[in-house]
């Protein structure tokens, strides 16, 4: 940010009275902008024991495979969010069962929050313009190599794991810079 979005004039780093860190402050007005992490909202839909993924369109990792999930909107609960997302993504209406991860990542200030969902019916599942295909997996013919994103590989495994041990958990954990790293390859 170079300008203020209350009066348009330059903006300059410095550290507010009372704080403790470098904001970007307004020359003229004196208004703080603060910058805060996102959260990323996000479904693994399961369908007759099958797992639903979408090819992504657009980049970042244009043609991998990932969860449907994105950016919250201003005035959405979590749940509204992965729904959206979801909706946008694979065309598929969904609700949201179990919180699975919530999954801080702090190098890019995101967190990444995945609801297990259940799909009434696949057959509305179909590529949208933000997904090249949208596809049912078997759990065994799930593309570890081509997942987008190290959250979403991570809620993954930690399903399937929760499925095979017959109880499923809610994590909350993070994933640092160097472990992104080490879960994609
Ligand atoms: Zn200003």
């Amino acid at each position: 940010m170079k300008f203020c979005s209350e009066c348009a004039h330059p903006i300059q780093k410095k550290i507010p009275q009372g704080d403790n860190r470098e904001r970007s402050v307004c020359t003229q007005c004196g208004t703080i902008h603060y910058v805060n992490p996102r959260i990323i909202a996000g479904c693994l839909p399961t369908f007759e024991g099958k797992i639903l993924l979408c090819k992504r369109a657009i980049e970042p990792r244009k043609g991998f495979w990932t969860l449907p999930a994105g950016f919250m909107e201003e005035g959405e609960t979590l749940e509204e969010g992965a729904i959206r997302e979801t909706v946008e993504e694979a065309g598929i209406d969904v609700s949201c069962d179990q919180l699975l991860t919530s999954i801080s990542v702090p190098h890019i200030s995101q967190v990444h929050v995945f609801f297990l969902a259940n799909m009434p019916n696949a057959s509305h599942a179909q590529s949208t313009s933000e997904s090249l295909d949208v596809k049912l997996f078997d759990v065994k013919d799930i593309p570890w190599q081509e997942i987008a994103f190290p959250t979403v590989k991570k809620t993954l495994k930690h399903y399937l794991d929760d499925l095979d041990a017959g109880v499923l958990k809610t994590r909350v954990f993070d994933i640092k810079f160097n472990e992104r790293l080490k879960v994609n390859t």
